[in-house]
């Protein structure tokens, strides 16, 4: 089965992510994350990631393209971060045309803005990919990752003059993809308010449908 998860930064997408990938064995394809790994190679990532930009659509379908090139698509995957306006939409519907794929559902994880940004601008990571935050999951020694014990850093799109360009381009971009999901019968609200646990309940609950 093929999912979309689609939600403001800090709605829980990379959590929700991770338990969905551990539990139903598919794979996470995170355009966020595949950018971070990229901009080593490509200073130009770099700026966007930096000013919370969104990436050209060109650069960002070229990743998912070259990605679903590889036969192991057919295990099942969870889109994390992808697409995040119309026209990577309809170019991810020619993707998937191309190789007779189709998409079961699309999470939308909601949550305010204030939540939102209280959330981002405490978060923490670490490079083994854990993720934390300083007052609602904290590590157990403060600032060092629980499984790997290394420093853990804030992401630099994470900081406050950041996240508040990062939430106005989402803004701009999400309405018509929610209208366009709706529209074709794929989308499905998930309260991104509710902890953890209940937030995973409600997305197994239509991945086994
Ligand atoms: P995320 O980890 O999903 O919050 O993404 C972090 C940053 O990566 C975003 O602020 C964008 O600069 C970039 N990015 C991630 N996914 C996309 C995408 N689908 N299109 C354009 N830029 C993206």
């Amino acid at each position: 089965m093929n999912f979309i998860l689609l939600g403001p930064p800090g709605a829980g997408k990379g959590t929700q992510a991770k338990n969905v990938i551990k539990n139903f064995n598919m794979l996470h394809f995170s355009t966020g994350d595949m950018l971070r790994e990229g901009k080593k190679l490509d200073k130009t990532i770099n700026k966007f990631l930096l000013s919370g930009r969104l990436v050209p659509d060109e650069m960002v379908i070229n990743i998912i393209k070259k990605r679903f090139e590889r036969d192991d698509i057919k295990k099942g995957f969870l889109l994390d971060g992808f697409p995040r306006n119309l026209r990577q939409a309809e170019q991810l519907d020619l993707i998937l045309e191309s190789k007779n794929i189709k998409i079961d559902k699309v999470f939308f994880m909601d949550i305010g803005f204030d939540e939102a940004i209280n959330r981002i601008t405490g978060r923490r990571v670490c490079e083994c990919g854990a993720s934390y935050h300083i007052t609602m999951l904290p590590p157990k020694k403060i600032g060092i990752c629980d499984y790997c014990e290394a420093d853990l850093i804030q992401r630099d799109d994470d900081k406050e003059n950041v996240i508040r360009d990062r939430f106005t381009v989402y803004e701009k971009e999400i309405e018509p993809l929610i209208k366009y999901y709706k529209k074709i019968k794929l989308l499905v609200l998930i309260d991104g308010l509710k902890d953890e646990k209940d937030v995973f309940k409600q997305i197994s609950s239509y991945i086994l449908q």
